[in-house]
């Protein structure tokens, strides 16, 4: 394999409902930064019907380029016609990286690429960077339980792919009127060569509390004792306008159900404001809440971990603390 042929740095843009989904403009943020350092282009990916419309905002967003596949066969999400569509862009214009979103669509993608190229592929990458001079692809991931991270390396295969966790990564912002190069696409795909068929598309509306989507997380931990204690919790998160968050063990104990873990097995969270109350401070639990802008732990152990991930530690029984902070702040906002 003559790596010389290898060139640019390329993220999947994945469209739901004709929007672009935030993780791609994140990611394209991450991979400006790459094309930068290894002085190459910067290109888009994006297939799908009539989705001419997006090109605009993935240029201001900082791609180069963007290839599109623009045809009625990619209406829906379908493993095999995406994948074909990758694979002879890749084989056509052969990228040096590609970086997914690590969503359902984008694992499921970036697995059928590599698999079929073949390349190598890391998953779930939380952290991205590039050897200026060989152009490595250096994609660092948590690996044995969270205890390490490991920098996982593509050394024989082009291109190199990783999926990226979305909220991550940092989305530049928008530059207004930057524009960039289209290059249209086609492949010749037809719908009876496709095994899977799209018969009706169901959409599920949940209730579920986004608390990635919240500016307020307060997250207790199993440092509150009990679910009656960790009711403290639920206070304090409605007084501040807030939702609740909670670490593995917590859920595991079945006082907060699953959709409200943060962590390495449960949600990544970028709130204005972050609580972590009764959370001892696992490197697991760290890794979904430390791009927070703000975050304030209480612990009553002053060697807890925690306190090396937070701008403001209380040492302090949660018990006693988190009472005069209800006060506190429903005096000043009610
Ligand atoms: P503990 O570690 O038991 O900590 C409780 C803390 O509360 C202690 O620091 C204690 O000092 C403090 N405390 C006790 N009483 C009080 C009080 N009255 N007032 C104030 N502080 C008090 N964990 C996650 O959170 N999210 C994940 O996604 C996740 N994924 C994992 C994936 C793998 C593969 C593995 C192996 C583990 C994962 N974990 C995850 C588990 C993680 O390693 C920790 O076990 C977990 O985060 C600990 O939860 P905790 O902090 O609530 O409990």
């Amino acid at each position: 394999m003559n790596f010389e042929e290898y060139s640019g740095v390329w993220v999947f843009i994945e469209e739901n409902d004709g929007k672009i989904a935030q993780v791609s403009l994140e990611l394209l943020g991450a991979g400006r930064a790459l094309a930068n350092k290894r002085g190459v282009e910067l290109a888009g990916v994006l297939i799908g019907d009539k989705i001419n419309g997006l090109s605009k905002t993935i240029f201001e967003y900082g791609a180069d380029s963007l290839y599109v596949y623009d045809q009625p066969i990619f209406k829906y999400y379908r493993t095999e016609s995406y994948m074909q569509a990758l694979l002879h862009c890749s084989e056509k214009y052969k990228p040096e990286i590609i970086l997914y979103g690590a969503t359902s669509t984008g694992k499921d993608l970036a697995s059928a690429v590599a698999t079929d190229l073949p390349t190598g592929l890391t998953a779930d990458t939380t952290e991205l960077d590039v050897e200026e001079d060989t152009g490595l692809l250096l994609a660092s991931r948590p690996a044995f339980g969270g205890n390490i991270m490991a920098t996982i390396l593509c050394k024989k295969y082009r291109p190199q792919m990783a999926t990226v966790r979305p909220k991550v990564m940092k989305a530049l912002s928008q530059e207004k009127g930057r524009i960039g190069n289209v290059i249209e696409e086609k492949i010749d795909l037809k719908e009876e060569d496709i095994r899977t068929k799209v018969l009706e598309i169901v959409r599920h509306t949940s209730k579920k509390i986004k608390i990635d989507e919240a500016d307020i997380v307060v997250a207790g931990g199993k440092g509150l004792g009990s679910a009656q204690g960790f009711n403290l919790i639920h206070q304090l998160a409605h007084t501040l306008g807030g939702v609740v968050g909670g670490s593995r063990d917590v859920v595991e104990a079945g006082w907060v159900e699953h959709h409200h873990q943060v962590g390495q097995t449960g949600v990544t969270v970028t709130p204005k404001i972050y609580f972590a109350i009764g959370i001892s401070g696992a490197i697991q639990h760290i890794v979904g809440m430390k791009n927070s802008g703000l975050i304030i732990a209480i612990n009553k152990d002053p060697n807890a971990p925690i306190f090396q991930s937070c701008h403001y530690g209380i040492v302090g029984d949660a018990f006693e603390i988190i009472p005069l902070l209800i006060q506190a702040f429903h005096t000043a906002l009610h």
